[in-house]
Protein backbone atom coordinates (compact mmCIF):
# COMPACT_ATOMS: atom_id res chain seq x y z
CA UNK A 1 0.00 0.00 0.00
CA UNK A 2 1.12 3.23 -0.71
CA UNK A 3 2.05 5.73 2.30
CA UNK A 4 0.15 8.87 2.19
CA UNK A 5 2.74 11.07 3.24
CA UNK A 6 0.74 13.83 2.42
CA UNK A 7 -2.31 16.07 3.19
CA UNK A 8 -5.00 17.74 1.12
CA UNK A 9 -6.04 19.56 4.24
CA UNK A 10 -8.63 22.19 3.79
CA UNK A 11 -6.25 25.31 3.47
CA UNK A 12 -8.24 28.32 2.25
CA UNK A 13 -7.10 28.63 -1.25
CA UNK A 14 -6.48 32.36 -2.48
CA UNK A 15 -5.91 31.38 -5.59
CA UNK A 16 -8.23 29.42 -8.57
CA UNK A 17 -6.45 25.92 -9.60
CA UNK A 18 -7.95 25.34 -13.28
CA UNK A 19 -4.85 23.06 -14.40
CA UNK A 20 -2.32 20.08 -12.99
CA UNK A 21 0.23 19.20 -14.48
CA UNK A 22 2.81 16.49 -15.10
CA UNK A 23 6.20 16.71 -15.00
CA UNK A 24 9.17 14.30 -14.78
CA UNK A 25 12.44 14.98 -12.89
CA UNK A 26 14.49 14.55 -15.68
CA UNK A 27 16.82 11.70 -13.18
CA UNK A 28 17.25 7.76 -13.80
CA UNK A 29 14.76 6.03 -13.02
CA UNK A 30 16.26 3.40 -10.37
CA UNK A 31 15.94 3.21 -6.54
CA UNK A 32 18.78 4.70 -6.18
CA UNK A 33 17.34 8.02 -7.32
CA UNK A 34 14.85 8.29 -5.23
CA UNK A 35 16.15 11.34 -3.70
CA UNK A 36 14.75 13.08 -0.82
CA UNK A 37 12.44 16.12 -1.27
CA UNK A 38 14.77 18.12 0.27
CA UNK A 39 17.69 17.47 -2.26
CA UNK A 40 15.33 18.83 -5.01
CA UNK A 41 14.67 21.52 -3.13
CA UNK A 42 18.48 22.14 -3.37
CA UNK A 43 19.00 21.90 -6.93
CA UNK A 44 15.50 24.38 -7.13
CA UNK A 45 16.94 26.84 -4.40
CA UNK A 46 20.24 27.10 -6.00
CA UNK A 47 18.37 27.95 -9.65
CA UNK A 48 17.21 30.79 -7.86
CA UNK A 49 13.65 29.51 -6.78
CA UNK A 50 12.93 30.38 -2.97
CA UNK A 51 11.18 26.56 -2.43
CA UNK A 52 10.87 23.65 -4.60
CA UNK A 53 8.79 23.73 -7.41
CA UNK A 54 6.57 21.31 -7.45
CA UNK A 55 3.51 20.93 -5.33
CA UNK A 56 3.92 17.06 -5.24
CA UNK A 57 6.76 14.39 -5.78
CA UNK A 58 6.09 10.86 -6.66
CA UNK A 59 8.72 9.04 -5.63
CA UNK A 60 9.82 5.70 -6.17
CA UNK A 61 8.16 4.38 -2.92
CA UNK A 62 5.57 7.11 -2.45
CA UNK A 63 4.16 10.23 -2.48
CA UNK A 64 6.13 13.69 -0.63
CA UNK A 65 4.59 17.12 -0.44
CA UNK A 66 6.28 19.98 -2.08
CA UNK A 67 5.54 24.00 -2.07
CA UNK A 68 1.70 23.76 -0.42
CA UNK A 69 -0.63 24.03 -2.84
CA UNK A 70 -1.65 27.23 -1.75
CA UNK A 71 1.50 28.71 -2.96
CA UNK A 72 2.17 29.66 -6.50
CA UNK A 73 4.70 27.02 -7.66
CA UNK A 74 7.31 26.77 -10.08
CA UNK A 75 7.59 24.14 -12.95
CA UNK A 76 5.21 25.54 -15.99
CA UNK A 77 6.16 28.94 -17.68
CA UNK A 78 2.93 31.09 -17.79
CA UNK A 79 0.96 28.68 -16.36
CA UNK A 80 2.06 28.66 -12.75
CA UNK A 81 -0.87 30.55 -11.37
CA UNK A 82 -3.68 28.90 -11.77
CA UNK A 83 -1.77 25.18 -11.72
CA UNK A 84 -0.42 22.41 -9.48
CA UNK A 85 2.42 20.50 -10.77
CA UNK A 86 3.70 17.01 -10.11
CA UNK A 87 6.44 15.58 -10.81
CA UNK A 88 7.24 12.07 -10.55
CA UNK A 89 10.70 10.39 -10.37
CA UNK A 90 12.30 9.54 -13.58
CA UNK A 91 12.06 10.18 -16.75
CA UNK A 92 15.67 9.39 -18.22
CA UNK A 93 16.54 5.77 -19.03
CA UNK A 94 19.98 4.22 -18.34
CA UNK A 95 21.91 6.40 -21.14
CA UNK A 96 20.48 9.29 -19.90
CA UNK A 97 17.72 9.50 -22.85
CA UNK A 98 13.92 10.29 -22.47
CA UNK A 99 11.63 7.34 -21.50
CA UNK A 100 8.74 6.77 -20.19
CA UNK A 101 10.22 4.82 -16.92
CA UNK A 102 7.07 5.41 -14.55
CA UNK A 103 6.53 1.98 -12.54
CA UNK A 104 3.74 0.41 -11.62
CA UNK A 105 3.69 1.93 -8.50
CA UNK A 106 4.38 5.26 -9.53
CA UNK A 107 1.15 4.65 -12.37
CA UNK A 108 -1.05 3.65 -9.09
CA UNK A 109 0.43 7.02 -7.01
CA UNK A 110 -0.09 9.17 -9.40
CA UNK A 111 -3.61 8.04 -10.52
CA UNK A 112 -4.75 8.10 -6.90
CA UNK A 113 -3.08 11.51 -6.30
CA UNK A 114 -4.85 12.64 -9.18
CA UNK A 115 -8.12 11.29 -8.58
CA UNK A 116 -7.87 13.14 -4.83
CA UNK A 117 -6.72 16.47 -6.75
CA UNK A 118 -9.55 16.52 -8.68
CA UNK A 119 -12.01 16.13 -5.37
CA UNK A 120 -11.20 18.97 -4.88
CA UNK A 121 -10.55 21.16 -7.81
CA UNK A 122 -12.93 18.77 -10.36
CA UNK A 123 -12.92 21.73 -12.89
CA UNK A 124 -9.07 21.56 -13.36
CA UNK A 125 -7.35 19.61 -16.53
CA UNK A 126 -4.67 17.77 -16.72
CA UNK A 127 -1.82 17.89 -18.92
CA UNK A 128 2.23 16.88 -19.55
CA UNK A 129 4.77 20.02 -19.17
CA UNK A 130 5.31 19.40 -22.77
CA UNK A 131 2.04 20.66 -24.05
CA UNK A 132 2.12 23.53 -22.23
CA UNK A 133 5.86 24.73 -23.28
CA UNK A 134 5.35 23.51 -26.98
CA UNK A 135 4.11 26.03 -29.76
CA UNK A 136 1.36 24.97 -32.06
CA UNK A 137 2.91 25.81 -35.65
CA UNK A 138 0.21 23.69 -37.72
CA UNK A 139 -2.62 24.55 -35.53
CA UNK A 140 -3.54 20.60 -35.12
CA UNK A 141 -2.28 20.15 -31.46
CA UNK A 142 1.12 19.78 -29.93
CA UNK A 143 2.87 16.94 -31.60
CA UNK A 144 6.46 15.63 -31.07
CA UNK A 145 7.83 17.49 -33.85
CA UNK A 146 7.05 20.95 -32.22
CA UNK A 147 8.01 19.87 -28.19
CA UNK A 148 10.38 21.94 -27.09
CA UNK A 149 11.17 19.26 -24.27
CA UNK A 150 10.42 15.70 -23.36
CA UNK A 151 9.16 16.33 -19.98
CA UNK A 152 7.06 14.10 -18.63
CA UNK A 153 7.91 11.77 -21.14
CA UNK A 154 4.15 10.43 -21.70
CA UNK A 155 0.85 11.48 -23.96
CA UNK A 156 -0.49 12.79 -20.28
CA UNK A 157 -3.68 14.21 -21.70
CA UNK A 158 -5.28 10.82 -23.55
CA UNK A 159 -3.70 8.61 -20.59
CA UNK A 160 -6.17 10.84 -18.34
CA UNK A 161 -8.57 11.66 -20.92
CA UNK A 162 -11.47 9.82 -18.07
CA UNK A 163 -9.92 12.73 -15.44
CA UNK A 164 -10.34 15.69 -17.86
CA UNK A 165 -13.60 18.00 -17.18
CA UNK A 166 -16.17 17.73 -20.01
CA UNK A 167 -15.15 21.46 -21.22
CA UNK A 168 -12.02 20.61 -21.99
CA UNK A 169 -9.47 22.19 -24.02
CA UNK A 170 -6.77 19.95 -25.21
CA UNK A 171 -3.23 21.15 -26.31
CA UNK A 172 -1.53 17.71 -27.30
CA UNK A 173 -2.71 16.94 -31.05
CA UNK A 174 -2.97 13.44 -29.36
CA UNK A 175 -6.12 14.26 -27.66
CA UNK A 176 -7.54 16.51 -30.48
CA UNK A 177 -7.25 13.07 -33.06
CA UNK A 178 -8.92 11.02 -30.16
CA UNK A 179 -11.89 13.31 -30.03
CA UNK A 180 -12.09 13.64 -33.83
CA UNK A 181 -12.48 9.66 -33.80
CA UNK A 182 -14.98 9.68 -31.19
CA UNK A 183 -17.09 12.29 -33.42
CA UNK A 184 -17.08 10.25 -36.59
CA UNK A 185 -17.76 6.96 -34.55
CA UNK A 186 -21.06 8.42 -33.02
ZN1 LIG B 1 8.62 19.62 -16.58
Amino acid sequence: MQKEEYKLEEKKMKRKIDKIVIHCTATKSSPEYNYSVDTIRNWHKKRGFRDIGYHFLVRFTDVQPGRPIEEMGAHTKGFNKSSIGIAYYGGLDENGKPADTRTELQKDMLLGLLKRLKERFPNASIHGHRDLASVDKDGDGVEKSEFYKSCPCFEVETYYKDLQPSKFKAYSKAYRDLEKKSKSAK
